[in-house]
């Protein structure tokens, strides 16, 4: 299953925070350490989306080559400053198709967003639920992909001004239950807070005094990490972490 994750904080070449760490999301693309389910590489592409240090964005660079076959990323991540970023792996979902409109993160005005898992019974699980979309979002959709149709579904909501931690947990909880067993671990930002997350996938947490990183593998500094419980809800900005349980918040 695809690694994602998500920083905000002082301000970063992306190359330092997703290229250089010890088991960095590159590493973590052909040395994953916790691939649950199918999938033992993350080679179907990548992405990296990142807001500038004047806040705007976001801008994304994705690709369908493995991370590591492209130089052109090495570069240009080299010279990319930010200080909220979202940057994902993709191990397609079999059956799904490989491009670089099916890599995280999805984009759509201010928001960032990134799905590591499966729904199960796709595509006929998610039928009801997308019915609900707007036909012009099913022809824009980026890619015929779970993750894409999840992304349509959260930023319909999040267009009618639903809160993101709520459009997330419902949205969680509407997947569910209409496609049992699924993985689901959403990662979706602002570029000023992270709302994450853990369902049947890991998700690491580390926060410092001026930054918060949430991963699926920790990387970089080896002291500090803390999993987030299976099944949880985490918001979290530079200035503190909160994690729920997601039965607290939805009821299965
Ligand atoms: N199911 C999604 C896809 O195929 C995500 C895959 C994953 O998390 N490995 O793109």
């Amino acid at each position: 299953m695809c690694r994602h994750l998500g920083y905000l904080g002082p301000v970063t070449t992306l190359a330092e925070l997703v290229l250089e760490p010890e088991h960095s999301l590159l590493e973590q693309s052909f040395a994953p350490r916790d691939m649950r389910g199918a999938g033992t590489l993350n080679a179907d592409g990548f992405g990296v989306g990142w807001y500038r240090p004047d806040g705007s964005g976001p801008a994304r660079y994705r690709a369908a080559v493995p991370m590591w076959t492209d130089g052109s990323f090495r570069d240009v991540a080299a010279e990319v400053v930010s200080p909220a970023v979202v940057a994902a792996v993709r191990s397609a979902t079999a059956g799904m198709p490989v491009g670089a409109g099916a890599c995280a993160p999805f984009s759509d005005g201010t928001w960032l967003f990134s799905h590591n898992g499966r729904v199960t019974g796709w595509p006929e699980s998610l039928a009801k639920a997308a019915a609900r979309l707007e036909v012009v979002d099913l022809l824009t959709l980026e890619a015929p992909t779970d993750s894409a149709v999840l992304w349509a579904l959260l930023r319909q909501r999040l267009g009618e001004g639903v809160a993101a931690e709520r459009a997330v947990a419902e949205l969680l909880g509407e997947v569910v239950a209409a496609a049992p067993g699924s993985r689901m671990n959403l990662l979706l930002t602002d570029g000023a807070r992270l709302v994450a997350t853990t369902w049947t996938h890991a998700l690491w947490v580390r926060r410092t005094d001026e930054s918060v990183v949430v991963a699926s593998e920790p990387f970089g500094p080896a002291d500090g990490w803390v999993e987030i419980p299976d099944r949880s809800l985490m918001v979290a900005d530079t200035g503190r972490v909160d994690v729920t349980a997601l039965a607290e918040v939805w009821q299965p």
